[in-house]
């Protein structure tokens, strides 16, 4: 949602240097809140209606150079939606994610929520409608109400429990002898990878997102923690806007959609069936996960045998 290190949005030179040198924007993010009495960007709008279309048209963007890292993209999809982003690595997902939360802006074409393109919308409006989870679940050193609060420090702490609760992660909480109290640790290390992320999906899940992005939220879990997480993700995504990252191709199958990307092109969309059907990139991708999960399979059944 703030645009930095060259890229547009007039934000940028309001963050103080010391937590530009954080390096990630969504740490940034994080580290803001937004005072009531200041509009952040000049001649931006609200977005005051309700969100019921998110599209991305002729979208094309550039990191540096030449090279085009998103290649005339066009998405169009009604709100809410389940959509997963397919596709090697290096094909343009996580820029697709940059895009939608305003982290860059297209370097040709829009992204737009219902007929106004996002440039236009002001980075209040954005911050409450979108919030992103990534693979990166470090925490900041503090109890585990901070590291909650931070997705909208003016939240009650009626407001975080109810989040914690959504993400999965109350009942554990209130088992520690010190609650939310408890301090997490430097970076989180009193907390399993699976905590840590509960935790920032509670963060995320604090402003009440229109729009969920994950991007690779659960690649650094175990496959157990990955298909409890996925669990509490199916439900708190179920009326929200979603796209959502993936290299793992086994929650597609229950996704509205899906957008499978190479070389920054989007080559195919449509549902798992649809996809295997046409026996393209996300087919080729499906079958190859696929042998790889039976030959674990059959690696299991050898070994509990033995
Ligand atoms: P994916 O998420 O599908 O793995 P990305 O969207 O991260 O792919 O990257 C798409 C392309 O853009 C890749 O070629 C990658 O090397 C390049 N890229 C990503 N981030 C940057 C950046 N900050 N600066 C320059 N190039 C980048
Ligand atoms: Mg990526």
């Amino acid at each position: 949602l703030l645009a930095i290190g060259g890229a547009a949005g007039g934000i940028a030179a309001l963050i103080p240097t010391a937590i530009q040198a954080v390096g990630s924007w969504q740490r940034i993010e994080s580290l803001l809140s937004y005072p009531d009495d200041q509009p952040v960007v000049q001649n931006a709008m609200p977005m005051n209606e309700p969100l019921s279309r998110v599209a991305l048209r002729d979208v094309s963007f550039s990191y540096v150079g030449d090279r085009l890292n998103l290649d005339d993209v066009t998405l169009e999809t009604p709100v809410p939606r389940r959509i997963a982003l397919v596709g090697p690595s290096g094909s343009g997902k996580s820029t697709v994610i940059n895009l939608l939360s305003r982290n860059y802006d297209a370097t040709s074409g829009s992204v737009v929520l219902n007929d106004t393109d996002i440039r236009e919308i002001d980075d209040r409006s954005l911050f409450s409608l979108i919030a992103v989870v990534n693979q990166d679940t470090t925490l900041f050193d503090g109890s585990i109400r901070y590291n909650i609060r931070i997705g909208r420090m003016d939240a009650t702490d009626a407001e975080i429990e109810q989040a914690a609760r959504a993400a999965e992660i109350h009942s554990f909480i209130v088992t520690l002898p010190n609650g939310y109290e408890t301090d997490v640790g430097e970076g989180g290390k009193l907390l399993s990878g699976g905590q840590r992320q509960r935790i920032v999906i509670a963060r995320a899940l604090l402003r009440d997102p229109k729009i969920l992005l994950l991007d690779e939220a659960t690649s650094a879990l175990d496959a157990e923690a990955e298909a409890a997480i996925n669990d509490t993700l199916a439900r708190v995504t179920a009326n929200r806007m979603l796209f959502s990252v993936t290299h793992r191709l086994s929650s597609c199958p229950d996704m509205d959609l899906i957008c499978a990307f190479r070389d920054g092109k989007l080559v195919e969309t449509g549902t798992h069936d649809e996809l295997l059907a046409r026996n393209g990139l996300y087919a080729g991708m499906w079958e190859k996960q696929s042998d790889i999960s039976i030959a674990n399979a059959g690696q299991d059944v050898a070994i509990s045998v033995e």
